[in-house]
This record gives structure tokens, C-alpha cells and sequence, in this order.
């Protein structure tokens, strides 16, 4: 393959509806780059005006995901601002591509007017009316350019969040419209995702609202070159007529999106559609065949199907009512159990339930091979997510703590085992007299909330002859980190006598990044989030470790059931 002369840009936009999978599109179409050998990168623009996602409500917003390395946002000079949490979908370019996420591959309305108000008081546009364009829309064609510039990819696919006539997405379209006649021609496509929804009472795929949300994309200058249609099936032939005709674009730029079990599999379902091929053509590139890369990726998916057994793991938590809040969670307990040959059956369950009726805890998580204690920030649900560490700790079961999940785990651990009963986290308690988990000393007296948490990968030093250290077969991992509070290791070293290990620490040895029971079942829990570095490729250590011991659990049990039938 030829060194590509500079990089090419793929815009995806969405229409007609938000939520029917953009990012998983945008990552697949990534994906057909890497399967002919080209260095892909992606970005996704956020039209809401948060500065990053960091601070919204996972219960409206989904998960906020951390990415590898924290970055200095600095939209004039004077100011600054980190960033390291962003879009959920910047989890699912991770999982397909391999590839660790930059932060400032996330653009915000929030980053792009904060950037602009603040250069114009201290004079940069001097004398000028500042307005979206051209002010906001340089401002915006700058950042494209910025992120290209940094990872300087063959290929560069920009998702735009929202859904073409959303106000925020304004600028941004217009943006992507002089950006694509700055350009050489053939060095942009533009791949339009919409909903083709299926109308049971008259048997048929309508392709009326596609034709509307193009030609609301045509009325700002933008005429696709690929429309992706999002539908329960396949669509028929006569509906890709119809839409290229009414949508300008030869038929074979029209492209099925069906539902699918394993989303890993749309980049293959892209590719026997040809769209590979296609977009390869549109943008000038010399490698049109898919090389290797599509068939090590044809095996990671075809270990989706047929499992040999299938492990329940219960997930109590306090964002159950959102299917994407803990989106990286599912996913890497999915890519573990693939690559174990295994199915996974993940049950989320509102922890406020089992404060309601306490009854529930023990017909609830006794059904499941392993419990998964969820991430999560301030007291509702927290009793109840206490009480199923409790749960796990007495009845002996598989148990993985994620961040909040490790903390709550401890509080158990403190107020069941050692005794401490108004043990807590000051987080939920400020004034319990056994502060087991606490503020990190440096976030005392940071109060500003976005950007301000432990965040990005910090190195985590393992315990040797630890269930943890065994997992990852190595003494020094880096780990992403999302946290205020922290286990206090005073109160983790009076546990081991009565069987609490110090797993992992940070660099200086004294913060506990990690604990877990000896001598029992696989029960740990971790201060770091291992899903956000779990790939569809390569699962995290720490999940498939935890996947292994709640397998073993169920045969265990199976076993003991099998004996307890013959004997009886
Ligand atoms: N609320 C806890 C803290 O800030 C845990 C955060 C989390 O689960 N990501 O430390």
C-alpha cells in the first residue's frame, strides 16, 4: 500500500432519529480502512454546550468514557482545562479500531464558543462582529484539522452528533460543508446514517423520512455520498431504488444496516455490502482489497456465536434504567466470555430495590454465577449496592467491585467482618466515625466539578501472589482511573487478619488501588476501570479472570447439585 497523501476525511451524519447506533456505524466504517492496511483515526462532534461530558447525569447521557491520557484544553491563552472524559462512543471506536482515543478528538459546542468568547476578550479578533460564520465555523474547521494534524492518519472519520436539524448541529454542518470545499476533491465522502423503519400493518420498509432528512442536508449545501439505512432487516432492493433515486446517489452508495445480535459483525455486513470497496474508490485510495485484517476480525466475531456455556452475572447498580450507562462494563464482560467461549447473561438490577424489600437480595443474586458492583456517585442506591457486597462476601461469591463498586465492597467488608458497623464512605457520610473511604488528599478543596475527578491511565503496581497479579500475569499495568475517593489503607491493613489483601497500589505504594479477599472464591475489587482498555481483540485481564472464576463457580454448583441428586 502507497503512503496516502494526506488524510481523508469521513463525515457521518444522522437523520430522522437519535439512538439508532451512529457510533457503531462510524466505528465499522473506520474499520473497512483498517482492513485494507490504512492508519485510521476518529472524532466525534459533540453539539452540546458542556465543555465534556464529564459532568452529565449517566442516567440522561449514558456512560462518560475515560480515555488513556488527560489534555490540556486551552482555548485562549491564560486558561486551561483538562480533559479527559468523553463521549461513550469514543469506548466503541476503542473496542473495534484498537486504537487508544486523543481527548481533543471530542469537539463540544461548549469548547468551540468558550474558545471563541474568550479570544475575543482578550482582543484577538479586535474591531470585528464575531459571528457563527465565520468566527464559529473557523474555529471548528481548526479543531478538525488540529486532531488530524496530531495523529496524521490515512484516514480520519468524523462522527457528528444529534441528528441533521438539530440547531446546536448547525454550525457544524456548515462547518463540514466549507471544510469539503477546502479540500482536494476526493479527499472527503460524506455517509448519512438514517432510520428506515418498518411498518408492520403494511408489510413494507418506508423510505420517506430518509428522503425528507436528506434533503434537509441538501438545503445546507451537503449532498451525501453513502446513505446508510438503519432497518429491522435488510433492505429490499425496490427500497434502494427508491432512495437512491429520491436521495441523489447511485444505488450501490445505498447501504443496509440491519439488527444484528453481535454489533462487531457490521463491519463485515459493510463489507460483503461493498461499501469497503466503495468508499476506498470515492476517496482515491489505491488499496480497494481487504487484506488479513478482515479475516483475524472475521474470527474475533465468529467466537460470538455457539458458546459453550453461558455464565449469569448480576450487575446492581444505580443507572439501571439506562441501557448505555454502563455500556463499557457489558461490553468487556461480553469480550471475555467470547474469548472463554462462553455466552454471558448480564441482569441489571436497581440497587434501590433492595433497599426496599430486602428480601429480594438473597432470591435475586443467589440465581446469578457472579456479581458485578457497579461504578457510580453519591447515596441513592448505595445501601443496597452495600448489601450486595455483603451478599457476596457471606454467601461466598464470584464478585468483581468497579470503582465505587471496590469502595462500596470495602464499606461491607468494614462494617460485616471487622466489626466497624456505621462504617462508610464520606462520600455518602460525611460524619460516620469510621471514614473507611475518603477524599484523595489532593481533591480536597476542589470544588469546580468538571475535569477536576483522578482521571486518564495512571500506572498500578500489583501485589505479587495476588488473584490480580495472577490475572494479569505482570507486576506493573496502566490502568484509567475516574475517582474523588479512595480506599484508606489504614483501615484495608487491620482487615488482613481477617483476610483482606492489599492488591494493588500506585506508584508511592501507600494508595490502595485495589483489595480482594484470600483464601475464598475470586472476590475483588478494583479502584481502576479495566473495561475502558477491554477491546473486542484483547479482553481485560481483570474480566476474563472474573468471567473464568464465575464459570468455574456454575460447574462447581452444577457438580454439587449433580452429588446432592444421587445422593438423595
Ligand atoms: N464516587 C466515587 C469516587 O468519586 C467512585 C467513582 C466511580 O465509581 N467512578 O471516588
Amino acid at each position: 500500500m502507497d503512503k496516502v497523501e494526506g488524510t481523508r476525511f469521513v463525515f457521518v451524519t444522522g437523520g430522522v432519529l437519535s439512538g439508532i447506533g451512529k457510533g457503531v456505524v462510524s466505528a465499522s466504517i473506520a474499520k473497512l480502512f483498517q482492513f485494507r492496511g490504512y492508519k485510521v483515526d476518529m472524532m466525534k462532534i459533540d453539539p452540546y454546550l458542556n465543555v465534556d461530558p464529564g459532568t452529565l447525569n449517566p442516567i440522561e447521557h449514558g456512560e462518560v468514557f475515560v480515555c488513556e491520557d488527560v489534555w490540556i484544553f486551552e482555548p485562549a491563552p491564560g486558561y486551561s482545562f483538562p480533559i479527559a472524559e468523553l463521549d461513550q462512543d469514543f469506548g466503541t471506536y476503542e473496542r473495534f479500531l484498537g486504537v487508544n482515543m486523543h481527548p481533543s478528538n471530542n469537539i463540544t459546542s461548549g469548547q468551540v464558543y468558550l474558545t471563541v468568547i474568550l479570544r475575543e476578550r482578550i482582543g484577538e479578533y479586535l474591531g470585528k462582529t464575531i459571528q457563527v460564520i465565520p468566527h464559529v465555523t473557523n474555529e471548528i474547521k481548526r479543531r478538525i484539522r488540529f486532531a488530524a494534524e496530531r495523529s496524521n492518519p490515512d484516514v480520519m472519520v468524523v462522527e457528528v452528533g444529534g441528528t441533521v436539524g438539530d440547531i446546536e448541529a448547525m454550525p457544524f454542518l456548515e462547518a463540514i460543508r466549507q471544510f469539503r470545499l477546502e479540500m482536494p476533491p476526493g479527499h472527503t465522502a460524506l455517509v448519512h446514517v438514517t432510520l428506515v423503519p418498518y411498518l408492520e400493518t403494511v408489510g413494507q420498509q418506508k423510505t420517506k423520512p430518509t428522503q425528507h432528512s436528506v434533503r434537509q442536508l441538501q438545503s445546507m449545501g451537503l449532498q451525501p455520498d453513502v446513505i446508510i439505512g438503519r432497518s429491522n432487516d435488510y433492505l429490499t432492493e425496490d427500497v434502494r431504488q427508491k432512495i437512491a433515486l429520491h436521495c441523489n446517489v447511485p444505488v450501490e452508495a445505498v447501504v443496509s444496516d440491519p439488527d444484528i445480535d453481535v454489533i462487531y459483525e457490521l463491519p463485515l455486513i459493510f463489507e460483503r455490502q461493498g461499501l469497503g470497496r466503495y468508499l476506498a474508490k470515492l476517496l482515491q485510495l489505491s488499496e480497494h482489497k481487504p487484506g488479513q485484517h478482515l479475516s483475524e476480525w472475521e474470527s474475533i466475531v465468529s467466537k460470538y456465536t455457539h458458546p459453550s456455556d453461558t455464565v449469569v452475572i448480576a450487575m446492581p447498580g444505580k443507572y439501571t434504567n439506562m441501557q448505555d450507562s454502563y455500556i463499557s462494563i457489558k461490553e468487556a464482560l461480553k469480550h471475555a466470555a467470547a474469548s472463554l467461549g462462553l455466552g454471558v447473561k448480564i441482569e441489571p438490577i436497581d440497587s434501590c430495590k433492595f433497599e426496599e424489600d430486602p428480601g429480594t437480595i438473597d432470591s435475586t443474586l443467589s440465581k446469578s454465577d457472579g456479581i458485578l458492583l457497579t461504578p457510580g456517585f453519591g447515596s441513592r442506591g448505595v445501601e443496597g449496592m452495600i448489601q450486595a457486597a455483603r451478599y457476596a462476601i457471606e454467601n461466598d461469591k464470584v464478585f468483581l467491585g468497579i470503582c465505587f463498586g471496590a469502595q462500596l465492597f470495602f464499606v461491607a467488608f468494614c462494617r460485616y467482618v471487622m466489626g466497624l458497623s456505621s462504617a462508610h464512605s464520606t462520600e455518602v457520610d460525611p460524619l460516620t466515625p469510621y471514614p473507611v473511604v475518603d477524599l484523595l488528599p489532593e481533591q480536597r478543596g476542589v470544588s469546580a466539578k468538571g475535569g477536576t475527578m483522578r482521571l486518564g491511565a495512571h500506572e498500578v503496581f500489583l501485589v505479587k501472589g495476588s488473584r490480580l497479579h495472577s490475572a494479569y500475569g505482570k507486576e506493573v499495568v496502566k490502568e484509567r482511573f475516574r475517582h474523588r475517593y479512595h480506599i484508606i489503607r489504614k483501615y484495608a491493613e487491620l482487615g488482613k487478619e481477617k483476610g483482606l489483601l492489599i492488591s494493588a497500589t500506585d506508584t508511592s505504594g501507600n494508595v490502595v488501588n485495589a483489595i480482594e479477599l484470600s483464601g475464598r472464591k475470586w472476590i475483588v475489587g478494583v479502584q481502576f476501570h479495566p473495561e475502558f482498555k477491554s477491546r473486542a481483540s484483547s479482553p481485560s485481564p481483570v474480566y476474563l479472570a472474573f468471567l473464568k472464576a464465575a464459570h468455574e463457580a456454575k460447574r462447581g454448583r452444577s457438580g454439587a447439585e449433580g452429588q446432592s441428586l444421587i445422593t438423595v
